[in-house]
């Protein structure tokens, strides 16, 4: 007796994984001194953290994007 012929297996197409989120930029002390003593980094202030969604204190650039000192979340411009 003839065994029926078997389809041959296809493998299932790789895994992709999903586009990962931006990572925050870590925010390095050396470079935080040196941004302070040069005037790019103005004060440090509270606002929003998107990364966090809560308030947090945040090292504010003079180019208006602000550093969270929790997460080291880069916030973009005044938003
Ligand atoms: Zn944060």
């Amino acid at each position: 007796m003839r065994l029926p012929r078997l389809r041959r297996h296809t493998p299932p197409a790789p895994f992709t994984a999903p586009q990962a989120p931006p990572r925050p930029v870590l925010l390095r002390e050396d470079a935080l001194v040196r941004q302070l003593a040069d005037g790019s980094v103005e004060a440090n202030g509270w606002a929003p953290c998107p990364a966090e969604e809560r308030a947090r204190l945040h090292a504010l650039h003079a180019d208006g994007s602000r550093t969270c000192w929790t997460c080291r979340w880069t916030t973009q411009g005044d938003s």
